[in-house]
């Protein structure tokens, strides 16, 4: 169990619930490391005190260091910042909630410290899983997911004693917020309409994957990773109520499935706790209120990003990190109103089928495919104008 915690990302939405968690459950913070809110950092600071506070924005970082001048709190920026929040020295665990591929370094650097992996970045296991899973089985890192999703396999499969058993996951989906909308319906939908995501509240960019369902393709990538299956043993389906946070069927026929209220703080709190359990102050659910449970397969044709996703996972190689650096290049145009709702797939997808695929790649080929997959999406906008 956890005893002592760094927190990458912690002014974040999964930051701040896991600072609730922190509280519930006595954890000592070492070390918190967030972009550039320095006055929730600095509240953040002044409670914990932790012994390393981390702004990766470094102007924001001088502005911090003179307001904490007072307490002896050390103040870094930067990469260098975020990898010494990663390897802080009395951390057991990183939980790992920054948002994009910043996170993949200061990753494997507390893997190569034995650091138990809280994990909740996503690009992470996306663009370098293979990578990142091995590092870990090397130094003996523990990775417990903190993704609703990967949580609850994670919790299914305590129940396994060996892993041949499964016969395949079951990822379930909310449908995002444009759920049962056709593709000409959503091409042109604005980023009010794509970020009004009424189940989870969820930083912008996971908002709008979720809207484009990218976000459960991640996923599917992302549970392959952790649990070493191909993508015929991966399956999504749209559970609208989003009370089934996943499932894993075994060999017998048996499936078992996690579930819960919408509240992110149990599945951080058993990623703090695995393998125990401890009480939580979340409300217990209600069945009888929640009432029936419906399941449908997901429209792959309106949400084509699903679709490259899959792709990806099934080229694999640097094919998934090209996949991601498009997505999270042509999220950020759609989020500055460059581009269309529907041009976020086809920039994609235009990244996915022009960039040569290396298989088994190393660190520095999949940072640049996910460099060369950035350029390609600016390129293809620019031609779009
Ligand atoms: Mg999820």
């Amino acid at each position: 169990m956890t005893k002592s915690i760094a927190i990458l990302g912690s002014t974040g939405s999964i930051g701040t619930q896991t600072l609730d968690v922190v509280d519930q459950l006595g954890l000592k913070v070492v070390a918190l490391a967030a972009h550039h809110n320095i006055d929730l950092i600095e509240r953040q600071a002044r409670k914990y005190l932790p012994r390393l506070v981390v702004l990766y924005d470094e102007a924001c970082a001088e502005e911090l260091r003179k307001r904490l001048c007072n307490i002896n709190i050390e103040v870094r920026s930067g990469m260098d910042g975020l990898i010494a929040a990663a390897t802080v020295e009395e951390a057991d665990t990183v939980l790992t909630a920054v948002v994009g591929m910043v996170c993949l370094k200061p990753t494997l650097a507390a893997i190569r410290k034995k650091k138990k992996i809280a994990l909740s970045n996503k690009e992470t296991l996306v663009s370098a899983g293979e990578l990142v899973m091995s590092e870990a089985a090397k130094y003996g890192a523990e990775i417990v997911p903190v993704d609703s999703e990967h949580s609850a396999i994670f919790q299914c499969l305590q129940a396994c004693r060996d892993e041949k058993e499964i016969r395949r996951l079951i990822l379930t989906c909310s449908g995002g917020t444009f759920y049962g909308k056709k593709k000409n319906e959503i091409y042109s939908a604005t980023r009010a309409e794509a970020l009004n995501n009424p189940n989870w509240s969820m930083g912008d960019k996971v908002t709008l994957d979720s809207a484009s369902l990218m976000n459960k393709g991640l996923e599917v990538i992302e549970a392959m990773r952790l649990y070493h299956l191909p993508l015929e043993q991966v399956s999504v389906v749209v559970h609208r109520e989003s009370i089934i946070h996943s499932m894993v069927e075994f060999c017998d026929g048996a499936m078992l499935a996690q579930l819960g209220s919408h509240d992110m703080r149990l599945q951080i709190q058993y990623a703090l706790t695995h393998p125990y359990r401890r009480p939580s102050p979340v409300e217990p659910f209600d069945l009888v209120k929640c009432g029936s449970f419906t399941f449908s397969a997901p429209d792959m044709e309106s949400f084509p990003c699903l679709a490259l996703a899959m792709e990806a996972a099934q080229i694999g190689g640097t094919a998934c990190a090209v996949l991601n650096g498009a997505n999270e290049a042509a999220v950020n145009l759609f989020l500055n109103d460059k581009i269309l709702f529907g041009q976020i797939p086809e920039l994609v997808e235009h990244a996915l089928h022009h960039i040569a695929v290396v298989q088994n790649p190393t660190l520095e080929e999949i940072l640049q495919a996910d460099a060369d997959a950035r350029i390609a999406v600016e390129e293809a906008y620019q031609q779009l104008n």
